[in-house]
């Protein structure tokens, strides 16, 4: 008689966890149901952590913010939104720059401006027009990516492109970038060592780079 009290309840459990199981299953199910939404948020998540993760890589906290230098006498106003500022044609050597605004303790800022403008590759500005000029925003991971040519040397001047960096709602950094290597580096008063680009060997085409605007902010 126990025997088969025990095998009722056993039985019974049993059939217990079958139905929460059947739950369990309709639930997963339902949820399974939004695929679209699901899928893709997962995708995008999965695509942020990555990005985070290579932003914190590249990033030591607390990180030391950077060095902000003079606007010089070339700015424009009013540059076009865009993340290619070269075009067929000019003077220079392609060169693609990668990075991330980041706080001083490496947080990502999206949507902050980074605000470009160089001379081309013989050193001339493009005062009439736009070339080499473009602002763009750091996408949801604190990122920016330009395409533009490496700039050539101009009287008094070794080579270096000009930015505004401007995370949201807050001051605007002005500063320069340099290039590792320019033996002009050294008689260039504005120079500094802090704001130089990391760059790839000069065998790869184009030439690429990297540098993190790190704001001062905590
Ligand atoms: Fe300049």
């Amino acid at each position: 008689m126990r025997v088969l009290l025990l095998a009722l309840i056993v039985g019974l459990l049993a059939a217990c966890g079958s139905v929460t199981a059947t739950a369990q299953n309709t639930a997963t199910a339902a949820t399974a149901t939004s695929v679209p939404t699901a899928t893709s948020g997962a995708t995008a998540t999965a695509s942020a952590s990555t990005n985070a993760t290579v932003a914190a890589a590249s990033c030591a906290s607390p990180a030391t913010a950077l060095t902000e230098l003079t606007e010089g006498p070339y700015y424009k106003a009013n540059p076009p939104q865009r993340s290619t500022i070269t075009a067929t044609g000019v003077a220079g050597t392609p060169f693609v720059l990668t990075g991330f605004v980041l706080t001083k303790s490496c947080a990502p800022l999206a949507n902050a401006r980074v605000d470009f403008w160089q001379a081309d590759g013989n050193g001339n500005y493009d005062n009439a027009g736009y070339t080499l000029r473009g602002w763009q925003l750091t996408d949801a991971n604190g990122a920016y990516r330009l395409e533009t040519v490496i700039p050539g040397l101009y009287p008094g001047r070794t080579e270096h492109i000009h930015v505004k960096v401007t995370p949201a709602g807050g001051q605007t950094y002005t500063t320069q970038l340099f290039f590792p290597g320019v033996s002009q580096n050294s008689n260039d008063s504005i120079y500094a060592a802090n704001m130089l680009i990391n760059l790839s060997s000069a065998s790869a085409t184009p030439r690429t780079g990297t540098f993190n605007f790190i704001v001062n902010l905590g």
